[in-house]
């Protein structure tokens, strides 16, 4: 989560989560998830599609959501939203 240079991932209770308006599209975390979960929205494997969905809908519903541990300040910017699927 370090390497995100705009703070804009989030910590849910079930995963993580990248917030669609403040990711800047760097692609700089999707080398670094362990699990490969992390997509630029457009290259989103199928059966991953609905985390997008789940993704905004996180934010949504948590408007006042904390950045994850060890993050800084929330960055801002945005371009187009990424993926991620992060199971806990
Ligand atoms: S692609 Fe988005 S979430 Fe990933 S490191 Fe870059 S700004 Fe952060």
């Amino acid at each position: 989560m370090d390497v995100c240079p705009v703070a804009c991932i989030y910590e849910g209770a079930d995963q993580l989560y990248i917030h669609p308006e403040e990711c800047i599209d760097c692609g700089a975390c999707e080398p670094e998830c362990p699990v490969t979960a992390i997509f630029e929205e457009s290259a989103t494997p199928e059966q991953w599609k609905d985390y997008i969905a789940k993704n905004r809908q996180f934010f949504e519903e948590n408007p006042g959501v904390q950045a994850a541990k060890g993050k800084g300040e929330i960055g801002s910017g945005g371009m187009g939203p990424t993926a991620v699927q992060w199971p806990s």
